[in-house]
């Protein structure tokens, strides 16, 4: 990660949770902790709450949690080097890198980046003064894209030359290389790679330019479009374009609008919709959608996911399970992109940006629109074609209004439909829809079990309780995690959290801001208890099945004595006098 963990560790002792993330928001004491509105989903009543003596937030209504590092990430979009880097800065402290190569690492970025801010800078003014860039103003005159324009965008042009920038810009040759700017030819000479194009430089979310899109000249050579190369800057799949002027409005809105093309973000930007982003010439892919997700939960495509093929049916749904986001569809009228509606009619940009539909109803509509339903058999083939985009669907909740729907249109019994859907339709190109329910994790909030948590909350409070206790106590395996992070890390909460997976992070993010008021002794002895309880259970079902029970019996009758001097003296099983936790650590140990 670079930074010094020990650095990290005083950057987050030295920064007081409470005052940074009242810079957001206003907070209220609340017995040992402090509530307030949360500013990662909207709510009338507060459910974000602080706990200053831990240093960590949890937000009861969205989930969100973590510590001073991760809220400044969260709130200011930063990474997590970015996020460390701000509150080393205000609270004074110079950060050291792991090792000299990180350092230089950061070192050698902001190089790069800084000859690619030059190289922006650079064609934004040769576009604007340069007498050979005359035929490129009257293009983007001629598509609606004027001075104020093409300055917002930092629009530029590359000249028709061999090496024009590289001799402006003189830096090193394999900077420049590396940056994607310019390459060696046959000859072996430095040549510009950008030659008489219109160029929209391709910033990252954090605002750094990081690459160009270059667009051809009407009447030019070549591809339409022609990207920088993958360079260490730039990664085309996790890069999109306008996202560093869009996330503030995408924020806000809760939204993003996703469309293909960098006069489809800047003409949504200039209907007064300036939350669109774009992919750089490659579909959209998972990396985009973490990405996004840190910014907004609604997603827009406004392109034609079937005509594009860009957003195959099994990925979208796939994703809107794993990333928790609402895939919707702009319906733009046939044949138009964003660019031109907004040069032609702003308000039906927007109003279809506001008629957006959910992706399945979208794709069904496309079905059921394109249908003859005059005859009984047109609107049988219908309903065939309809279910068929319907079945895709992981979810029966979702899928059932919309064969209530195709029913009612197509003027079918809905019994019908929904036993032809359960019995299997035909999927199309036989391809079989995943089972992404797989892939969605448990919600760690909504674990019933209240003795383990307890008994997690009572170590996260009182780590001298942890002595009590014993992984193999645990049944859920995110609390046996989250035990076990906090029993290394000798009961220190930050560098716990630091080593589990998100479930068991948000739980015990949630745990440091619930106050407990139970005794460590008796929360640890009913988790003893039950842990001797279910080891009884599975011997007493072993004995049944057992050649010879009576081999049981002994371990039976002791292990029901124990669990019944527990019962009497709860303290009498737990550690060091009792045995019982012994035991269980034993027994759990050969059955391993
Ligand atoms: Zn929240």
């Amino acid at each position: 990660m670079g930074i010094v963990d020990e650095d990290v560790v005083r950057v987050r002792e030295a920064t007081d949770l409470v005052g940074l993330v009242t810079q957001h928001l206003a907070l209220k004491r609340v017995g040992s902790n402090w509530v307030g509105l949360c500013p990662f989903h909207g709510e009338k009543s507060p459910s974000f709450s602080v706990s200053a003596e831990k240093g960590f937030f949890h937000c009861f209504g969205c989930g969100k949690s973590g510590d001073a590092i991760t809220f400044l990430m969260e709130i200011d979009h930063l990474d997590f080097p970015g996020a460390v880097e701000t509150l080393a800065a205000r609270a004074g402290i110079t950060l050291r890198y792991d090792d000299a190569q990180q350092g230089a690492g950061r070192r050698h970025r902001s190089e790069l980046v800084e000859v690619m801010e030059a190289a922006v800078s650079w064609y934004h003014e040769r576009l604007l003064t340069s007498p050979d860039a005359g035929p490129a103003r009257s293009y983007l005159r001629s598509r609606g894209l004027g001075g104020d324009t093409v300055r917002q965008f930092r629009i530029g042009y590359a000249p028709d030359g061999w090496d024009l920038l590289a001799k402006a810009l003189r830096r090193h040759g394999e900077l420049l290389q590396e940056a994607g700017l310019t390459f060696v030819n046959k000859a072996g000479r430095q040549q510009d790679f950008f030659r008489d194009r219109l160029l929209f430089p391709i910033f990252d979310a954090q605002g750094d330019p990081v690459s160009f899109g270059g667009r051809v000249m009407p009447g030019g050579t070549g591809p339409k479009y022609r990207n920088t190369a993958e360079t260490p800057l730039y990664h085309k799949s996790r890069v999109l374009y306008g996202l560093n002027w869009a996330k503030n409005e995408v924020v806000k809105a809760d939204q993003v609008i996703i469309c293909e093309g960098y006069t489809d973000v800047i003409g949504f930007a200039s209907a007064g919709i300036p939350r669109a982003v774009a992919t750089c010439g490659t579909s959209l892919t998972e990396e985009h959608v973490k990405l996004l997700r840190r910014f907004a939960r609604k997603v827009l495509l406004a392109f034609d996911p079937d005509a594009a093929g860009q957003a195959a049916a099994d990925r979208v749904y796939a994703w809107e399970k794993a990333h928790d986001i609402d895939v919707s569809v702009v319906d733009l009228p046939p044949g138009d992109d964003p660019a031109d509606l907004a040069r032609r009619d702003p308000d039906a940009l927007r109003a279809a940006v506001e008629r957006a539909r959910p992706f399945l109803g979208f794709r069904v509509e496309r079905v059921l629109a394109g249908a003859d339903l005059r005859t009984p058999e047109g609107r049988a083939r219908t309903a065939e074609a309809a279910l068929s985009v319907i079945a895709e669907h992981p979810s029966e909740f979702v899928r059932d209004p919309y064969v209530m729907e195709v029913a009612d249109r197509c003027r079918l019994d809905p019994a019908r439909l929904r036993q032809r859907l359960h019995d299997g339709v035909p999927l199309p190109e036989q391809r079989q829809a995943p089972a992404p329910e797989a892939r969605a994790r448990p919600q760690a909030t909504n674990r019933a079990d209240v003795v383990e948590t307890e008994a997690l909350r009572v170590a996260v409070h009182d780590p001298a309780g942890l002595s009590l206790l014993d992984s193999v106590l645990f049944d859920d395996d995110v609390h046996r995690e989250a035990f076990d992070a906090l029993s290394v890390a000798d009961g220190d909460l930050h560098v716990a959290v630091g080593h589990v997976g998100p479930d068991a992070a948000e739980l015990l993010a949630r745990l440091a801001v619930e106050a407990s008021d139970a005794e460590a002794a008796d929360v640890a002895s009913r988790l003893v208890d039950r842990a001797a309880q279910r080891a009884l259970v599975s011997l007493e079902r072993e004995a049944r099945r057992a050649d010879d029970p009576l081999d049981y019996a002994a371990t039976i009758g002791w292990l029901k004595l124990r669990l019944e001097e527990l019962r009497e003296d709860p303290i009498a099983g737990l550690p060091p006098e009792g045995q019982l936790v012994a035991w269980l650590v034993t027994w759990a140990g050969e059955r391993a």
